[in-house]
């Protein structure tokens, strides 16, 4: 069985919303992983949007220690190294995100890159040059800073529609991860992993949950992401 976490951010101080998740909390989420890659047949995979430095200074090492295999940054291109002034709650929640060079570190230590955009629009109320740029720009930048092909894209939101994956197909993706239980657009020549967005909310009890499939916590996320929908 294949399961995909998503996180955002990670750090000690509470934040507006719950993107962030505390250090500790994180690190029990992953004992928990632990325990079922050692005790299940299962292929759990963890991934961050945005890039957050966090991810470097609290993530790195509990991750590296971990026997987590897949570990995917996805980074919005045009905010690499600086701050998150594309978030409409920038005011609120002032954080870095991670530069080029933590990126290559990242990379040494076996985790892999993937494009989140370069601006982190939401891609279905652009045309279809501008949602092209978007793709193929960033995979440029992305695979000039890791020296390496990048072929995973998560879009923003977690959402896709047919003409989204089409392009995204098109520019050379083979992966893209999306959030579960949102409108899924299948394709044959293109692997779509469906993901479960984990926040500060989350105890050990709704990682055990979301990693067997519970129905319960596939409502609350659909209701949390519904929220995003209003805000972005
Ligand atoms: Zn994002």
């Amino acid at each position: 069985m294949k399961v995909c976490l998503n996180y955002h951010n990670l750090g000690y101080n509470p934040q507006f919303g719950i993107n962030k998740v505390h250090p500790i909390i994180f690190k029990n989420h992953i004992d928990i992983c632990n325990d079922f890659n050692s005790n299940k047949n299962i292929d759990l995979t963890i991934t961050f949007d945005d890039a957050y430095e966090g991810i470097f200074t609290f993530a790195r090492k509990i991750l590296n220690k971990s026997s987590i295999k897949r570990k995917i940054v996805f980074p919005i291109v045009d905010y690499i190294g600086k701050n998150n002034t594309w978030d409409s709650a920038f005011y609120l929640n002032k954080y870095k995100h991670l530069s080029r060079d933590q990126i290559k570190i990242l990379v040494s230590e076996g985790w892999e890159i993937g494009s989140h955009t370069c601006t982190h629009k939401y891609l279905g109320r652009l045309n279809n040059d501008e949602i092209r740029s978007e793709l193929v720009i960033s995979k440029q930048k992305l695979e000039e800073i890791i020296n390496n092909k990048v072929t995973s894209f998560a879009p923003p939101y977690g959402i896709i529609d047919k003409r989204v994956l089409e392009i995204s197909k098109s520019v050379g993706y083979k992966e893209i991860f999306i959030q579960k239980n949102k409108n899924v657009v299948y394709s044959d020549s293109i692997l779509l992993v469906e993901r479960n967005n984990i926040y500060s909310i989350d105890r050990n009890k709704n990682i055990i949950n979301k990693i067997n499939n519970s129905r319960l916590e596939k409502k609350k996320e659909n209701f949390i992401s519904s929220l995003n929908v209003i805000t972005r």
